[in-house]
């Protein structure tokens, strides 16, 4: 037996022209549109698996991004982002209690600071309507400022979103896959497909750096690189280019002097502008800008990056705390050819796109998946609906959260959660020990950190790094230098050679 990253697979003898897996769909890619996707399969009489070239979920452009559920005025009328945002953004206000999802609805305001500005914000409101995003609302500037006391004196007016919210983009990708485990499907995480295999016109499997996996559907959601990965079936209907977004992130002590909540300038062509705007955990961000690369992989912050959102935020706030600035970050947009998602089945049979996922895709991520399923059901007549589908999805509980009794009671019958691992942020050992073997369990040390907060505090896992590393290795069976950090070739030890050797 191979330990893959949530699922043991049996893979004794299998060579390359075997399959070591039947499947009816193969879901590539692991991000919140493929687990979104898997979820919805799920509900059917099928058997589905997810494939992640990364040791976790959400390592990709669901990891980096602003977090934003947005409301859908923005996306233009009838298009694919506007239809999935709106349903998207509903299907988010019923799954969130289902899935224990993380969602503030703080609400958004895009702020005008002049004349021009007040227009745009008119044709957003009007395009906001007939895209039938509920509630939308222009505010002069006594009731904007009356929301969001830190902005300039001098600004106009805003356009009010109640239905927006922000979340928790690694818990949402998780969630939903942790829903479809629950219902039957499988994920495989460190598994890259290299090619999509195909018979005459129509698609058979995928083969994978693990082996072969036979299937009558395959659902490419791989992101960036979504055009390459059809392309590997003879598909070149699309190409995909990214666009880089930087951001800045402020302490939480920071947070009283900027935002409540989800602020916008004015859109421009490009893009929805550089926001100021909090988390679910309670720091606030300003960012992101956008730049056009050809480097897929490149996520380096750049000064002139960091000037733009800097003195574009300024337009908006007075005075930033750059000094409560903790980290810089980006994440690529997966910018399609057509501008718009690319949810349709390929030049081959049998092969479905959802790609080209940029902005709003984590907010129409569950619309997206609904679309896809929609798809299938045209081209396959033999899906039957589960009577047996377990929608909810149980929460782990946060120690510190508990009621001293609670405490005391859990400790008397675990002591290990009786130690604390994490001081910043109190985990205990015994969550981290249930991170790791709960469904979809972390793998890796930022696997731990995400699902637990364990290394999130002002240490930033100084403290609690080794210990963790040291649960995981023993947890996972692996010796200490198997461990890594976050994505594959991200060791935390090596071994040192032994005296005398040459190097
Ligand atoms: C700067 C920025 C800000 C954004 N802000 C928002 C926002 O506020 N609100 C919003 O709704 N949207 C936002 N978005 C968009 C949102 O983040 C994306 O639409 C969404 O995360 C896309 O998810 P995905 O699953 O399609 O792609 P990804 O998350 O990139 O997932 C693709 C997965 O496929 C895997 N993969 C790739 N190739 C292979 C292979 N060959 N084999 C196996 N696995 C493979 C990757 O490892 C990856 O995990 C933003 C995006 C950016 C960059």
């Amino acid at each position: 037996m191979l330990e893959l990253g949530f699922r043991e697979i049996d893979v004794g003898g299998y060579d390359s022209m075997k399959f070591i897996r039947e499947m009816d769909v193969v879901v590539i890619g692991g991000g919140v549109t493929g687990t979104a996707i898997l979820r919805e399969l799920s509900k059917y009489v099928l058997n589905c698996v997810l494939v992640e070239k990364e040791p976790d979920l959400a390592l990709g452009t669901t990891k980096a991004n602003s977090a934003i559920i947005h409301s859908g005025f923005d996306a233009p009328y009838g298009s694919n982002k506007a239809l999935t945002n709106v349903r998207g953004n509903r299907l988010y206000h019923e799954l969130q209690d289902q899935l224990g999802l993380d969602i503030k609805w703080l609400g958004s305001l895009v702020v005008a600071v002049n004349d021009e500005e007040m227009n745009t914000l008119r044709d957003l409101l009007a395009r906001g309507i007939k895209n039938g995003v509920k509630n939308l609302e222009l505010l002069d500037r006594e009731a904007t400022l009356a929301k969001e006391p830190n902005l300039k004196k001098e600004i106009k007016g805003a356009l009010w979103a109640p239905t927006a919210g922000v979340c928790w983009p690694f818990g949402v990708a998780l969630s939903f896959a942790r829903c479809a485990v629950q219902n039957g499907a499988e994920v495989i995480t460190n598994c890259t497909v290299k090619k999509i295999l195909t018979e005459g016109d129509r698609v058979i499997g995928v083969e994978t750096s693990l082996g072969n996996i036979k299937a009558k559907y395959v659902i490419n959601a791989a992101g960036l690189t979504a055009d390459t990965v059809a392309r590997t079936a003879g598909d070149n209907s699309f190409t995909i280019h990214p666009r880089k977004g930087e951001y800045i992130l402020f302490d939480k002590t920071a947070s009283e002097s900027l935002v409540n909540g989800i602020v916008f300038p004015t859109p421009t062509k490009t893009s929805k502008g550089i926001l100021i705007c909090t988390t679910v955990h309670g720091n606030t961000f300003i960012g992101p800008n956008a730049q056009d690369q050809e480097d897929k992989m490149d996520k380096s912050t750049t000064s002139m990056g960091m000037n733009e959102i800097i003195s574009s935020s300024q337009k908006l706030i007075d005075k930033l705390p750059l000094g409560k600035a903790i980290t810089e970050f980006s994440g690529l947009r997966a910018v399609s050819d057509t501008g718009d998602f690319i949810i349709k089945e390929g030049t081959v049979k049998g092969l479905i796109h959802a790609a080209g996922i940029q902005s709003p895709g984590l907010s129409a991520a569950p619309a997206i998946a609904e679309e896809v399923v929609e798809l299938l059901r045209d081209i396959e007549n033999n899906m039957v609906l589960k009577s047996n589908f377990k929608a909810i999805v149980p929460k782990r509980k946060v120690f510190t959260d508990l009621k001293k009794e609670e405490q005391s009671k859990l400790c008397s019958e675990n002591k290990l959660y009786g130690r604390i691992i994490c001081r910043c942020e109190t985990v205990t050992e015994g969550e981290i020990v249930d991170a790791i073997h709960e469904t979809c369990g972390a793998r890796t040390l930022d696997g731990v950190k995400r699902r637990t907060r364990a290394g999130m505090g002002r240490c930033q896992g100084g403290f609690c790094g080794p210990k963790v590393t040291q649960i995981l290795a023993r947890e996972l069976n692996i010796p200490i230098t198997e461990v890594l950090k976050e994505g594959v070739a991200s060791a935390m030890f090596y071994e040192k050679e032994t005296a005398g050797e040459d190097a």
